[in-house]
């Protein structure tokens, strides 16, 4: 049994592990109960990405997803986290996408936004990729201004809105490097598109990008990124 197991075990007496749509109690180790997981509508599209190599989504943002999301945009607590990490890197291994890879790195916040919130969510999933899949997390995307929510602002503007909204961390060296970008949900793919034009631009020979979710409708109007 791997460490990071051998933690959730002992957690999970204490902090049952829960289904992230219905609560249900589950496995120590599990994503989301059967029940929920026969309803949820498996991604299976291609999706084109800017500045990305390949993407691809464990589910689409319909039904008991979208409340499960919710929720985890409220709090940390509970099994989201992980069951969405874990969701992504089964995707990821079915479509052999993790060969080679070099590191994991995550749509970051503002420092202000995240102060606010104590946490990041993207970045509590990056750890569990971590752990399930092997592979170094990189602190390489800071966040350096605050973009308009999206859906406030028209499907125009919204690749404007975010230009320059990421820079390099430069205490991290990626040159050369075959990178797994992630996101908890993508919309209209832009987020994800500019992050990616940022690390190719400091050098990342490669971009894979996941997200737990993808919405069907790139114009839709519940979700900000
Ligand atoms: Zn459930």
């Amino acid at each position: 049994m791997k460490l990071h197991n051998i933690y959730r075990f002992f957690i999970n007496i204490i902090y049952p592990n829960i289904c992230p749509c219905c609560e249900t109690i589950i496995e120590y180790d599990g994503d989301f109960c059967d029940k929920c997981r026969n309803k949820i509508l498996p991604y299976d599209s291609d999706f084109i990405i800017k500045h990305v190599d390949e993407f691809t989504a464990y589910c689409y943002y319909e039904g008991i997803i979208r409340h499960a999301i919710r929720k985890y945009k409220i709090t940390a607590k509970g099994n989201s986290y992980y069951a969405f990490a874990f969701s992504i890197a089964q995707t990821l291994r079915r479509k052999r996408l993790t060969n080679g890879l070099d590191g994991i790195v995550y749509i970051p916040m503002t420092k202000a936004a995240q102060n606010e919130r104590g946490y990041n969510q993207v970045k509590l999933m990056a750890k569990e990729l971590h752990s399930l899949l092997d592979i170094p997390v990189y602190d390489a995307l800071v966040k350096i201004r605050n973009t308009k929510s999206q859906k406030s602002v028209s499907a125009e503007a919204r690749r404007s809105n975010l230009k320059n909204a990421f820079a390099i961390s430069d205490k991290v060296d990626i040159k050369g490097k075959r990178l797994l970008l992630i996101d908890d949900v993508c919309t209209t793919g832009n987020t994800i598109s500019e992050a990616a034009r940022i690390l190719k631009e400091a050098g990342a020979d490669m971009v894979i990008a996941a997200s737990f979710a993808k919405t069907r409708d790139i114009h839709s109007k519940n979700l900000t990124n």
